[in-house]
């Protein structure tokens, strides 16, 4: 059985104060409900967040993540950060090919598999964005993009098991602009995005591997899609801002999983 994954992308928001409060709040009234919560904020974050974190008794359950990375460990990439510092702030995974960083920071499916591999060899996991434009579904080429993406992202990297990785899918035309993708269009996708992992890897590797819708999810609308097959969590930019949003997006996200399996 696949554990439910949510996880939470601050972006470029909230200084230190900002994120520790929010942080303080929502330990406060966190109750675990069997499902994997990632805290993504941003770099400057990541130190206070990831303290708080991990003297939390939801240590288990609430981990560490940041939004990027340099592939090398060190030298003249100025403004860059690498893996083996990042792991000094016990960051446990690593956002990888997001849309924002693939149209505006010149990511590629080669930058992709760069990082890819240098999150593997510092034993982290990546969660791996993938996604299509609306231009690329409405001319019917959202699976070959999808593929090239997963392909070409994931060129001579072995994966053994479901927890080596998390893909998120995130149609570009739905991150924050409320316009969510119908449940019918995501379970397509998820379930492509599956096959096309099995051809790859295996068809029990592919089953266990977790898959992130990701696009204006929101408390109001996570439990219809968290009830589909082939979902298991949510990549949440903006309603992961606000604790009570957070907490509300998760308790509906995860019992509604919770039901369904049972
Ligand atoms: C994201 O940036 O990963 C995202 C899904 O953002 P939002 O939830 O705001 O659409």
């Amino acid at each position: 059985m696949r554990k439910p994954i949510i996880a939470a992308n601050w972006k470029m928001n909230k200084t230190i104060k900002e994120s520790k409060l929010f942080v303080q709040n929502f330990l406060f009234d966190y109750a675990p409900i069997g499902c994997d919560i990632v805290i993504c904020p941003p770099v400057t974050s990541l130190s206070s967040v990831g303290s708080l974190l991990s003297d939390s008794k939801h240590s288990s359950s609430i981990k560490l993540g940041t939004q990027n990375c340099h592939w090398e460990e060190n030298g003249a990439y100025t403004g860059e950060v690498s893996l083996t510092m990042l792991k000094e702030l016990a960051v446990n995974s690593v956002i990888v090919g997001h849309s924002e960083r693939r149209e505006y920071f010149a990511e590629t499916n080669q930058t992709v598999n760069k990082k890819l591999k240098s999150i593997y060899s510092q034993n982290l996991r990546p969660i791996l964005c993938i996604g299509e434009s609306l231009e690329q579904r409405e001319s019917g080429n959202t699976f070959t993009v999808l593929s090239t993406q997963l392909n070409e992202g994931l060129d001579d990297i072995s994966i053994t098991s479901g927890e080596d990785i998390i893909i998120a899918y995130e149609p570009i035309w739905a991150i924050g602009t409320g316009n969510v993708a119908t449940p019918k269009q995501i379970q397509a996708v998820h379930s492509f995005i599956r096959e096309t992992l099995a051809i790859l890897y295996s068809q029990s590797i592919a089953g266990t591997i977790r898959i992130q819708y990701g696009g204006s999810v929101k408390p109001a609308n996570i439990e219809s899609i968290m009830q589909l097959k082939d979902v298991d969590g949510a990549l949440v930019g903006g309603a992961s801002l606000e604790p009570d949003d957070f907490l509300s997006l998760i308790q509906i996200g995860c019992k509604a999983k919770e039901q369904i399996l049972s």
